[in-house]
């Protein structure tokens, strides 16, 4: 077929960012954004070569996928081990071990008491999606509340539970029906608890009586929305509202699970435990694979084939998330998450309170989660998206790969494998506080 042999070639010859993102550009949709222009060569551990060889520290772990770093030797060798047996049988026609045990060892670590049961998919938004048919079917009602600056996905039910509508749905058609919202507390956004409680009382007074209310969906740490740690009050509020109407509570870990916090669940730092956990993202060491985490009894509610997917619960992704939990104990991952935080946070703290440079303000996280806003004025009070994409762009010039979140893209946010070593950590928080000390304002 020299058709298929000329393509091989031209994709293994040496191409340059310019020429990849031209071609890009003229064959795939502009709705696919590339955060930069950088061209993946290879990656290893919190490094990524471009085509053009340079070498980039990684401060997003593909949006926190890598937890334990890009090619994890342990989570390769699982998953070449796995590629000599089979690669897809469908679990639905013939199942796997690996799936088994995977569900196993899940519902051992569930943030909550009593039995569980785990089911597994490919992306966030299904889990997602599937968290919520289940939490339908399980308690007979169809309503979900979920919360401002909430990202859940960008599916037509997924999207309709994301709190922002640029660039997640304008123009995308109706939403899907019956999702409210209430406003997400949180200090720097001078939204507090008290604000959250009285929005309770007027949606349940004005637009949806709380029996009708199938669950209510929340990031432990907001994500895509700003990494906005929802207070231990808050879940408690939650959990009580939930418990008196008999809502499900399910936590999107999608982010913020799998050791980033500190915890291996980042609800875990609530002492809330919640009826239903998606997971995706870290859990499987840069393999697509997600699931749900849950009560047994309410996991059980779907008829047999109601879910499922083709490629859920792949055997590949299965393997590599056996393999990143031996690896979260075996390295102690989650102390290294809190030792990561700690360092983020000597090294940006100071520059909140400095008085030249760019202003930065609303240090904030949960582990290793951290996260700042690029602010306009020193008192913190206007964001700066635009000052945010100078950061990120100056940061990456300099070879640190940065991406930003928050309603208006004015938060720095920091992902790194949590496997990176002191050298690059530091090498990369350098080039942060570097970029930073200088004035973009206006540049
Ligand atoms: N939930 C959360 C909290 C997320 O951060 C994301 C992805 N950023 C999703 C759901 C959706 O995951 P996916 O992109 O794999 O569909």
């Amino acid at each position: 077929m020299p058709g298929l042999n000329g393509q091989m070639a031209r994709t293994t010859a040496q191409a340059s960012n310019g020429e990849l993102l031209l071609r890009r550009q003229a064959a795939v949709p502009r709705g696919v954004a590339s955060a930069t222009g950088v061209f993946v060569e290879a990656a290893q551990n919190a490094r990524i070569t471009d085509v053009e060889g340079r070498s980039y520290i990684d401060f997003v772990s593909g949006i926190g996928v890598v937890a334990t770093g890009h090619r994890h030797p342990r989570v390769i060798e699982a998953v070449e081990r796995q590629l000599g047996h089979f690669t897809h049988t469908a679990f639905q026609v013939n199942p796997y071990e690996s799936y088994i045990r995977l569900a196993e060892r899940l519902n051992e670590l569930a943030p909550f008491q009593g039995p569980a049961k785990s089911i597994f998919f490919t992306t966030g938004a299904e889990a997602v999606e599937n968290a919520v048919k289940i939490a339908r079917v399980a308690t007979g009602r169809q309503a979900v509340i979920a919360f401002s600056h909430a990202f859940h996905g960008r599916t037509l039910l997924t999207s309709t539970l994301t709190g922002k509508i640029m660039p997640y749905k304008q123009r995308a058609g109706s939403p899907a029906p019956e999702i409210y919202r209430l406003p997400f507390p949180a200090a720097h956004a001078g939204v507090t608890l008290e604000d959250l409680l009285r929005a309770v009382t007027e949606l349940f007074l004005a637009d949806v009586e709380p029996t009708r209310v199938a669950a209510i969906i929340i990031e432990p740490v907001q994500g895509e929305g700003g990494f906005n740690p929802a207070s231990p009050e808050l879940f408690q509020a939650l959990r009580a509202l939930c418990d008196r109407h008999g809502i499900l509570l399910i936590a999107d870990e999608i982010q913020c699970g799998f050791g980033r916090t500190g915890r291996l669940f980042a609800v875990e730092h609530s002492g809330v435990e919640p009826d239903l956990v998606t997971v995706a993202k870290s859990l499987a060491g840069g393999f697509p694979l997600s699931g749900i985490i849950g009560r047994s009894a309410i996991m059980d509610a779907v008829e047999p084939g109601g879910l499922g997917g083709t490629y859920a619960g792949s055997p590949l992704g299965c393997v590599a998330a056996l393999a990143v939990l031996d690896i979260l104990h075996e390295e102690r991952l989650l102390e290294r998450a809190d030792a990561i935080g700690a360092r983020i946070n000597a090294v940006i703290e100071p520059l909140t309170r400095a008085a030249t440079g760019t202003p930065i303000a609303h240090l904030r996280g949960l582990g290793a989660m951290i996260g700042f806003d690029v602010v306009r004025t020193r008192d913190g009070a206007e964001p700066d998206g635009p000052g945010a994409r100078r950061i990120v762009a100056a940061a990456l010039d300099k070879g640190l790969i940065l991406l930003t979140c928050g309603a208006q893209g004015e938060t720095i946010r920091i992902l790194v494998p949590l496997t990176i070593s002191d050298a690059d950590l530091d090498a990369g928080l350098a080039i942060l506080r570097d970029v930073i000390g200088h004035d973009v304002i206006g540049k």
